[in-house]
C-alpha cells in the first residue's frame, strides 16, 4: 500500500509506483482521495502541478511576451533544427538560451535519425520539412551523458520487455559495435559516454545521407553538427572534424572563427 505524504507531496519512488491508467476528472480525483485511493490522489496532485504550471505560464511568460506570440501565430522561421533524446533532463531551449520560434525540435529515444533505407518515419518527415520548407541553417544532433537508450543498447538489459525500443535501437547498433571493438577497456559511464558520442556520429551519417540534407549541404546552405550535453557539468561538447574529438562548443567556435573568419 502506498502511503500519502501530506507535507511535501510524494517521493520519487511513490510517484513511480503510480499505476498507469486514465487520470480522471478533478472530482474523480477528490473522490478517490476521500475513499483513500492514494494512487488516484497522487495522480491528481501531479495534474494539479502541471496545470498550475500552465496557469503560471499564461499569467507571466505569455503576458510578458505577448507581442512575440502574436507574431509567431502567423508563422515560424527557426534557424536551427535540434535532434535530441526524449530524456527529461535534456532541455534544448534551456541549454541554448533560445526562445519560442527559434528551434525546430525532434526528440526520440537515443536522438536517432533512421537511415533513408528504413523508409518513411516521423524523423525523416520532420527533417525534410525543416530543411526544405523552413530552410534551417544548422542541424544539431545532440546526445547526452547517462543516456538510458544508449545504456540499454550497450547491455541490452530490459529490452525484452521493450520491443519497440529494441527495434528502434537497431539504428544505433553500429555505435555499440564500434565501442566494443575500439574501446574494449572502457566500462561503466565512460563506456556509455563513448557510445553516446559514437551514436551521434552514426546519426550524423544517416542525416547527411538524406537527399534533402545532402543537397542543402552541397549548396552551402546548411551545416550539420554533433553535440553531447553532459548533464552533470552542464558542458556542451561539439564534434571537431579536424581533431576527430568532441570539444567544448566555445572552443569549437573559437577554432572555427580563427580558420574561416566567419561562420555561415
Ligand atoms: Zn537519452
Amino acid at each position: 500500500m502506498i502511503s500519502r505524504n501530506t507535507q511535501v507531496g510524494y517521493t520519487e519512488t511513490q510517484v513511480n509506483q503510480i499505476p498507469a491508467g486514465p487520470l480522471g476528472s478533478s472530482e474523480e480525483v477528490s473522490r478517490r482521495h476521500d475513499t483513500g485511493n492514494a494512487a488516484g490522489s497522487m495522480r491528481g496532485q501531479l495534474m494539479r502541478k502541471i496545470i498550475e504550471g500552465v496557469r503560471s505560464f499564461q499569467e507571466h511568460e505569455f503576458k510578458e511576451n505577448q507581442d512575440l506570440f502574436l507574431v509567431l501565430a502567423h508563422g515560424q522561421s527557426p534557424r536551427y533544427l535540434v535532434i535530441t533524446c526524449s530524456d527529461s533532463r535534456v532541455v534544448p531551449h534551456l541549454i541554448t538560451g533560445l526562445g519560442p520560434g527559434e528551434i525546430f525540435v525532434i526528440r526520440n529515444a537515443g536522438n536517432i535519425v533512421p537511415p533513408p533505407t528504413a523508409g518513411p518515419s516521423g524523423e525523416a518527415a520532420s527533417i525534410e520539412f525543416a530543411v526544405i520548407e523552413l530552410k534551417v541553417k544548422h542541424v544539431i544532433v545532440c546526445g547526452h551523458s547517462h543516456c538510458g537508450a544508449m545504456t540499454s543498447l550497450l547491455n541490452r538489459e530490459g529490452l525484452e520487455r521493450l520491443p519497440a525500443v529494441a527495434g528502434f535501437l537497431q539504428f544505433a547498433e553500429p555505435a555499440r559495435r564500434i565501442v566494443k571493438t575500439r574501446y574494449p577497456r572502457l566500462a561503466g559511464e565512460d563506456q556509455v559516454t563513448q557510445v553516446v558520442k559514437e551514436n551521434v556520429l552514426i546519426q550524423l551519417g544517416h542525416l547527411r545521407s538524406m537527399g534533402s540534407v545532402s543537397a542543402a549541404i552541397r549548396r552551402r546552405e546548411l551545416q550539420v553538427h554533433g553535440w553531447v550535453f553532459m548533464i552533470e557539468t552542464g558542458e556542451v561538447l561539439s564534434y571537431d572534424a579536424t581533431s576527430k574529438q568532441f570539444i567544448p562548443v566555445e572552443r569549437w567556435l573559437q577554432d572555427r572563427s580563427q580558420i574561416s573568419g566567419s561562420l555561415i
